[in-house]
């Protein structure tokens, strides 16, 4: 019983931090969040400006059954605070060439379509099942488990089995190539790597599971803004009795031995706490609230180097553009270049892959009548040091304006009334993540095999973090999972 009134505190309110406090509150836990901003939800961050509604940070949600957990767990129904529609077709693709795909939830309509750009259906197929498998594995070996460690998702299976199930000798784009062998499907379907800001060509082919979960469980919008699910979130907090503290910014966690003891504010408050979960994310966390700089900083560091980040680019314009779907890419006419220079380079390339949505597609109450909200966002790389200069993303952005204006937005420059910019440094000063990524840290082979830092501190005993740097991280579905997941740990350690 006395676990019931240990008292939590959460250090940041984006879906991670706001999953695990509500997980929390609802298990009895006496819980206060803290946020630096004025608005809860992090990067699911909205903007409204001369009628035209943007969407900042995520545009797409996955797996859905993953954003209901909170609410399940409280005793509610999520359609009760926020309503989410399907999206179809689900992606577009634009090449130089002229040629676009469509991607279809639906298997027959999407062998029609490979028949109709002369791919052949049976490699699609297959690539599905492929699909299918890697996610059936990593779903029940490392989401639900809750894993943090290789041993963890080896349980109960063998070496061969779990080696099969994460086809662990192949990257991405391999493991895509094996099946599908017409060059713009392929590259279609490695882009699903975009879902974790990594590139195909050094990422696990595990991370060909992310097909299958938005093919079968379906790609989802939020009418109003996808900020309506943050919303959703801090209503459930206020039931719950959450308290949270906004325009809050925690500069320290107090400690004494292998203890956390509370939390430093801004204002120069202190507070004091049984149990500290940190949404900060890892690498920040330890150096800025915990002042580390030994070797667990370091191999954290190495572990978690920074996904990329983006040029974010939302526009008003004053027009339609009929061809684009609610979620378009137009792809770079050389993706292995653009991604070399993002992932190993370091340079703003010079022909990135644009993701482009258009959301007024699919809701028109976010423009003003017979215009676009569009957003586009090409990955580049995190904050450099030396920065990029404030002349070298202009140049970016009118070559991303070129690009968007040769493969068919005609006179797009003309039509833009409202342009809102984002650079990586204004992501890093918004959200305080490392270097400005946006989706915390990198999927890679070598450097991590897609594992990311465990939910309990390894220096800290009441220490727990969350969110895109963490265990199942990144990605919105996976925040929200990481939350409860957190809250499940800190229920098994007896609250320590
Ligand atoms: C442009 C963009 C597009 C994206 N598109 C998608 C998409 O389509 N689909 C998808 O699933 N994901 C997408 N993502 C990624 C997704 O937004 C993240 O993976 C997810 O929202 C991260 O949630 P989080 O809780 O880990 O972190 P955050 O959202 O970064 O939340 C952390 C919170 O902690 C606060 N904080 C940090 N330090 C402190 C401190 N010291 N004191 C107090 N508060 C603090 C921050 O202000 C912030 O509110 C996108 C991100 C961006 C930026």
């Amino acid at each position: 019983m006395e676990r019931r009134k240990q008292r939590v505190l959460v250090i940041g309110g984006g879906l991670g931090g706001m999953s695990a406090a509500a997980g929390l509150a609802a298990e009895g836990f006496a819980v206060e969040l803290f946020e630096k901003n004025t608005r809860l939800g992090g990067k699911l961050n909205t903007k409204t400006v001369r009628g035209y509604r943007f969407d900042l940070g995520p545009s797409i949600f996955i797996l859905p059954h993953y954003f209901r957990r909170p609410f399940e767990r409280a005793g509610r129904r999520m359609e009760d605070y926020v309503r989410f529609v399907e999206v179809a077709p689900q992606w577009r693709g634009f090449f130089e060439d002229g040629l676009t795909i469509d991607l279809h939830r639906d298997l027959a309509a999407m062998e029609r379509e490979a028949a109709r750009i002369g791919a052949d259906p049976a490699g699609y197929r297959s690539f599905v099942e492929y699909s299918r498998r890697l996610y059936a594995f990593a779903e029940e070996a490392y989401l639900e488990r809750g894993a943090d460690w290789f041993w963890e998702v080896l349980r109960g299976k063998t070496q061969r089995e779990a080696l099969a199930g994460i086809d662990w000798f192949r990257r991405m784009d391999r493991g895509v190539r094996r099946h599908v062998k017409h060059e713009p499907l392929a590259r279609m379907l490695e882009f699903f790597v975009k879902y974790v800001g990594s590139s195909p060509y050094r990422a696990p082919a595990l991370l060909n599971s992310l097909a299958w979960s938005q093919l079968a469980h379906g790609l989802w919008y939020v009418p109003g803004g996808m900020h309506g699910y943050a919303d959703a979130l801090a209503r459930l907090l206020e039931e719950l009795g959450v308290t949270v503290h906004r325009n809050a910014e925690v500069t320290a966690i107090d400690r004494a031995g292998r203890h956390v003891t509370g939390l430093r504010l801004a204002d120069g408050r202190r507070v004091r706490g049984d149990l500290v979960v940190c949404n900060m994310e890892v690498v920040p966390a330890y150096r800025r609230l915990l002042g580390e700089t030994g070797p667990l900083l370091r191999a954290h560091e190495y572990a978690l180097a920074p996904a990329a980040s983006g040029l974010v680019l939302d526009l008003g314009v004053d027009c339609r553009y009929p061809q684009l779907a609610h979620h378009n890419f137009f792809y770079s006419a050389d993706p292995r270049r653009f991604l070399h220079q993002i992932h190993v380079e370091h340079r703003l390339p010079d022909d990135p892959t644009l993701y482009v949505v258009c959301a007024t597609r699919s809701d028109d109450s976010i423009a003003p009548p017979g215009c676009d909200v569009i957003k586009v966002l090409p990955h580049i790389p995190c904050v450099q040091d030396p920065p990029f200069t404030a002349a070298e993303y202009e140049a970016l952005k009118q070559r991303v304006y070129d690009k968007l204006e040769r493969m068919g937005l005609r006179d797009l420059r003309r039509h833009v009334v409202v342009e809102d910019v984002l650079v990586p440094e204004d992501i890093q000063r918004m959200y305080f993540t490392h270097r400005g990524a946006i989706y915390g840290a990198v999927s890679d082979r070598t450097r991590n095999m897609a594992f990311k830092a465990p939910k309990r501190s390894l220096l800290y005993e009441n220490l727990y973090f969350v969110g895109g740097t963490v265990n199942p991280g990144p990605g919105t579905p996976m925040v929200v999972l990481c939350g409860q997941k957190v809250a499940d740990a800190i229920l098994a350690d007896g609250g320590r």
